[in-house]
């Protein structure tokens, strides 16, 4: 059978899974014999690059020539890092944890004998935080493709967490609150799981909220300490190797809070030594406005959910995931505010188990509609499609072809699961027919709307404005509205929908778009010339994506480099 594996590419540490011959997900150890790798990533030499615990060790060497937290950047316009004289984008640094863990995964694989000497594995389910937008999906998946590796999806963090929650839980019938607290980011994400199905509800967060800005705390207090320790001035953080030094001691401070009231930091610079002991009560203290920032993010998340009909009496338990939900202050916090019942549930696998579920419910899909391809010679896209639009099933696809529920395949093959999109997309439109196109008259029209179930699809209606008119190109933003009408100002332009129209059509022809987001998440275009019913070329391209120069030289470098 075709192995396919589930990745968790996280902020600071990353973690891969797989599913057994027993239908569970297992996870995978990397080649330093850990259960998860540290999403960090060291150019050593042009031609070598270490990825991982030793990576991270490194940091306080060669701060100039380590890369972490590259999360925090993907699908950020116009970040790169210089080194080596080469122009690296988040992607490609991904990229290069994406090919050591997935390497490692096939030697671990291997050395079970559970893969072929000579096979190695292509086909990947990559996660993502629930609150990412188009173009941290897309570079995701970029990263991906240029690793080598086949994305068959991409999948949030918190389902992931939820449907590995209920597979291996055996849960059903209850509603859950994904409260994912990682190194660089936070999700907030309320789930229906009932008997055959995992349904996402709403889900909110920030991007930038993470286990990293309680570290920063420590390293801003223990500067602090040591400037009036020792009486001198000097500003120790803008030294590169102090600031690495003291965001390991930092991270490592922090840990050791969740288990005891005291942690010892000591640090060097300049010939002078200053040694700070921190308690839980300080530490708490110096982060309490960014635990209260998740509650808002909360409140707010479940405002949106009860304009859905779910309201908060309906939740039956919180899940803690991610790592930065072992601080103690997380569940105290949470269980005074919402008076219910708070687990903290595999927070270092649960993602990459999820993942490797739904990779091999994807497979599984995949094997279907090929397999019904060929025995009925219908088009693999035309059927996926269909599926897509609900138009056909894959349970009655699969008994079609004589495939049993999920045969050969875990218990995720045989579930649906439903998502929600974490924003809204729309394009500019004009207040009323016949408005001049002048700034005045736009305002911001949102096809699709936060929190609507995914895929989703929504058409419109465009008017071709002059004769013979060959391209139509249609300005996509993104928004955290949840209104159908809002001003410009409150998209963020993500890219442009290009139309390449037939010859001949004269000024005033209608064309179709139809905007479809993806169970990914990701942004799909179809369009037709409505007089003749033609369909229409069109492409989506983001404004963030990575060129295809950058793309050509990164994808050379990567075949060239040892990871
Ligand atoms: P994740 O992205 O889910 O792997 O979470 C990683 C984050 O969890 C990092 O910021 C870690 O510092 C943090 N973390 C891991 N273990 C602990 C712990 N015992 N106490 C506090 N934070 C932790």
């Amino acid at each position: 059978m075709n192995k396919v594996l589930g990745i968790d590419l996280g902020t600071t540490y990353s973690c891969v899974a797989y599913i057994d011959a027993s239908g569970k997900p297992v996870v995978l150890k990397n080649a330093e014999g850990e259960l998860t790798t540290p999403s960090v990533v060291f150019f050593e030499s042009p031609g070598n690059v270490v990825v991982g615990t030793p990576a991270k060790e490194s940091s306080k060497l060669y701060p100039d020539e380590v890369v972490g937290l590259v999360k925090r950047s993907i699908g950020q316009p116009g970040i790169a890092w210089d080194i080596h004289g080469a122009s690296l984008t988040p992607e490609e640094v991904s990229s290069y944890i994406l090919k050591k863990i997935v390497g490692d995964a096939a030697a671990a694989l291997r050395a079970e004998n559970l893969l072929e000497p000579d096979e190695v594995i292509r086909d990947v389910v990559i996660t993502c935080p629930a609150y990412f937008g188009i173009s941290e999906r897309e570079s995701t998946s970029k990263a991906g493709e240029l690793a080598g590796l086949n994305v068959l999806g991409i999948i949030n963090e918190p389902t992931a967490a939820a449907i590995t929650y209920g597979i291996t839980g055996m849960i059903e019938n209850k509603v859950v609150l994904v409260f994912d607290l990682g190194g660089g980011t936070f999700d907030v994400t309320m789930i229906d799981i009932q008997p055959n199905a995992i349904k996402v509800i709403c889900t909110g967060g920030d991007h930038s909220l993470g286990g990293k800005l309680w570290d920063d705390r420590i390293i801003e207090y223990v500067a602090a300490e040591y400037a009036r320790q020792t009486g001198n001035t000097d500003d120790i953080l803008t030294d590169p190797e102090t600031l690495q030094e003291l965001s390991l001691s930092a991270e490592r401070a922090k840990k050791m809070l969740s288990a005891r009231e005291r942690a010892p930091i000591a640090i060097n610079y300049a010939g002078e030594r200053a040694r700070v002991e921190l308690t839980r009560e300080q530490f708490n203290s110096l982060t309490g406005d960014l635990l209260e920032r998740t509650m808002l993010l909360t409140e707010q998340m479940l405002e949106d959910a009860g304009a859905k009909g779910y309201s908060r009496g309906r939740i039956d338990e919180v899940l803690l995931v991610g790592g930065s939900t072992r601080m103690p202050q997380i569940t105290e916090r949470l269980e005074a505010y919402l008076r219910i019942p708070v687990k903290i549930y595999d927070p270092d696998e649960a993602v990459a188990k999820g993942a490797a579920y739904y990779a091999d419910r994807q497979s599984f899909f995949a094997d279907v509609v090929e397999k019904y391809s060929e025995q009925t010679g219908r088009d693999e896209q035309d059927v996926r499609r269909e599926i897509d639009e609900g138009a056909a099933d894959i349970k009655e696809l699969a008994r079609a072809v004589d495939m049993e529920e999920g045969e050969g395949h875990s218990a995720a093959a045989s579930i649906g699961i439903v998502n929600v999109t974490s924003r809204s997309f729309g394009t500019i439109a004009f207040e009323s027919v016949g408005a001049s196109e002048e700034e005045g008259g736009e305002v911001l029209y949102n096809m699709i709307i936060k929190n609507t179930e995914l895929p989703a699809r929504e058409v419109r209606q465009f008017y071709t404005v002059a004769e013979n008119q060959r391209t139509v190109s249609i300005r996509v933003l993104e928004s955290l509205s949840g209104e159908r009408h809002g001003a410009p100002g409150e998209g963020t332009e993500i890219g442009e929908a290009v139309l390449e129209l037939p010859e001949g059509l004269p000024a005033g022809s209608p064309v179709e778009i139809e905007f479809r987001l993806n169970e990914s998440g990701l942004l799909e275009l179809r369009a037709v010339e409505t007089a003749q019913n033609r369909e229409v070329s069109a492409r989506f391209e983001t404004v963030d994506a990575i060129s295809e120069n950058a793309y050509a030289e990164a994808k050379r470098r990567l075949d060239e480099t040892n990871v």
